[in-house]
C-alpha cells in the first residue's frame, strides 16, 4: 500500500486545482477517478470555450445558506490569479459579456492547463478507479489516517480531499459520493436540486407556444425578488436560454415567472405616442416592430387600427407584455443542468482551509458543497478558489 500526504477524489476543476497547489508545495498527491478522463465537464463547458472565471466573481454572485462562506477563498485566490495562470500558459481568450472570460480556442486549453501544472507538481492522477470503502484510522495512532479501498488496489494518506462535485450531467461522471461520503462522517447536507436549468412547461403552454420554438430575444426573466436580463429560449420542452437558467436557481415548483418581453421599452407610453403620431397602424405591426413577427403575432394578432384601442386596453396590452405570467411545471433536472444547488453544509467546514470541523483532515471543496455561482464563469472560479485555498493547507 503506497503512502500518499493527500488523496483527492474527483479529477475535476477543483481537484486538479488542489492537487497541482499542493503537489507544487512538495507534497504526494494522487488524484482518484471512477472516470475514463479527466475533467470531463470542463471540456463540455462554456459551449466547448470553457466561461473560466467571471472577472467580477464576488460572493454576492453565489447562492448559499451561508453568504460569507465564499468571501475568503475569492479574496484570496481571485478570477484575476486564475487570469495570470491563463496568460502564463499563453492561451488566448477573450472577454465575451461583460466580465465573462471565454477560451479563443477550446476548453481543452484549460484542461491542458491544469494537467501540466499536475505534471509538474508530480501529481499522480489515476482514472477508471471506483471506490469501495473508507475508513478513519485513529488520529493519535501513527498510521496514515485514511485507508481507501477502491477497485485498483488499497490506498492510503493524511488527508482526504473531496472534490466529486455535484449531480449534473450523469454522463459525464457526475455521481452522489461526495454526499455519501459526508454522510458517513456525520457531516450536515442541505437537499440539493438541479440549478442554471431548462425550465419545462404545461401542455397547454407548450401548444401556445409550440410555434415559437427555436426564437430567441432579450427578457428580464423574474420570480422570488431576483430579475436576469438576457436572452430567452422558447424550446420544444419549455424556456431555456442565460435568463431562464439564472432564474431557474430561484425558481421553486408551482412559482410563477414573470416575463418582460421588452424590457428596454416604457411600452404603454411607447404605444399611446404611436396612437398619436400613426392612428392607422395596427397593434400587430407596431409590436412586430419591437418584438420577433412570431411572438407579437402570438400575442396580439388583433388587425384594427390603434387608433380604435382605449388607453385602459392599451395599459392592459402593455402590462402583459412586460409582466407575462407563466408557472412552469418544472426543470429538465440534472440531465442538463449545469449545477447542484445545495450541497455540504458550509457551517461544517472551514472557510480558510476547506477542512472539516468534526473530521480532521477531511476537506471538501467545489460544487459538492453548498455555494452555487450564477451563470457566466463563477462555478469554475469557485472550484480555481477553493481548491487552491484547500491545496495551500493539505
Ligand atoms: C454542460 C456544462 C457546462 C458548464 N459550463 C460552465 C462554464 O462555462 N463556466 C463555469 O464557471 N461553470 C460551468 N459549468 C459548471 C462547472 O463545470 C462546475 O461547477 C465545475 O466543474 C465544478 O467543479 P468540481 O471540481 O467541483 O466538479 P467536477 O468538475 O464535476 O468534477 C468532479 C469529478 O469527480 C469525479 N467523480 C464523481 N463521482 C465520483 C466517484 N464516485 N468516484 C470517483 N470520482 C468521481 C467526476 O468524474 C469528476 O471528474 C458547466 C457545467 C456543465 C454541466
Amino acid at each position: 500500500m503506497t503512502p500518499f500526504d493527500v488523496i483527492i477524489l474527483g479529477a475535476g476543476a477543483a481537484g486538479l486545482m488542489c492537487a497541482q497547489t499542493a503537489g507544487h508545495r512538495g507534497r504526494k498527491v494522487l488524484v482518484l477517478d471512477h472516470a475514463n478522463k479527466p475533467g470531463k465537464k470542463i471540456l463540455l463547458s462554456g459551449g466547448g470555450r470553457c466561461n473560466f472565471t467571471h472577472r467580477h466573481a464576488t460572493p454576492s454572485y453565489y447562492l448559499s445558506h451561508n453568504p460569507h462562506f465564499a468571501i475568503s477563498a475569492l479574496k484570496r485566490y481571485s478570477a484575476l490569479d486564475f487570469e495570470r495562470l491563463v496568460q502564463k500558459h499563453q492561451i488566448p481568450y477573450h472577454e465575451k459579456t461583460l466580465g465573462q472570460l471565454f477560451c479563443d480556442r477550446s476548453s481543452q486549453d484549460i484542461l491542458n492547463l491544469l494537467l501540466k501544472e499536475c505534471e509538474a507538481a508530480r501529481v499522480n492522477i489515476q482514472l477508471n478507479t471506483h471506490l469501495i470503502s473508507i475508513q478513519k484510522l485513529n488520529p493519535s495512532s501513527t498510521a496514515q489516517h485514511f485507508i481507501l479501498d477502491t477497485s485498483q488496489g488499497r490506498f492510503s494518506a493524511t488527508s482526504l480531499v473531496i472534490a466529486t462535485g455535484g449531480l449534473s450531467f450523469p454522463t459525464m461522471g457526475a455521481s452522489p459520493l461526495g454526499y455519501h461520503l459526508a454522510e458517513q462522517f456525520a457531516i450536515p447536507i442541505y437537499p440539493i436540486k438541479a440549478a442554471l436549468v431548462p425550465l419545462t412547461l404545461h401542455t397547454h403552454d407548450l401548444e401556445r407556444f409550440a410555434p415559437l420554438s427555436g426564437l430567441s430575444l432579450e427578457v428580464i426573466a423574474s420570480c422570488n425578488g431576483q430579475s436576469f436580463c438576457d436572452a430567452l429560449l422558447f424550446t420544444h420542452r419549455g424556456l431555456s436560454g442565460p435568463a431562464i437558467l439564472q432564474i431557474s436557481s430561484y425558481w421553486e415548483p408551482g412559482d410563477i415567472l414573470t416575463l418582460n418581453f421588452l424590457p428596454q421599452l416604457d411600452l404603454l407610453s411607447y404605444l399611446k405616442a404611436q396612437k398619436h403620431t400613426r392612428p392607422k397602424a395596427s397593434l400587430k405591426t407596431l409590436l412586430s416592430e419591437r418584438l420577433p413577427a412570431r411572438l407579437a403575432e402570438l400575442l396580439c394578432s388583433d388587425p384594427k387600427p390603434i387608433s380604435d384601442w382605449r388607453d385602459t386596453a392599451l395599459s392592459q396590452l402593455a402590462q402583459q407584455l412586460q409582466k407575462f405570467e407563466i408557472k412552469p411545471n418544472g426543470t429538465e433536472g440534472y440531465r442538463t443542468a449545469e449545477v447542484t444547488l445545495g450541497g455540504i453544509d458550509t457551517q461544517a467546514i472551514s472557510s480558510k482551509t476547506f477542512e472539516s470541523f468534526s473530521t480532521p483532515h477531511l476537506y471538501f471543496i467545489g460544487e459538492v458543497l453548498d455555494v452555487t455561482g450564477h451563470l457566466g464563469g463563477f462555478n469554475f472560479q469557485w472550484a480555481w478558489s477553493s481548491g487552491v485555498c484547500c491545496g495551500q493547507v493539505v
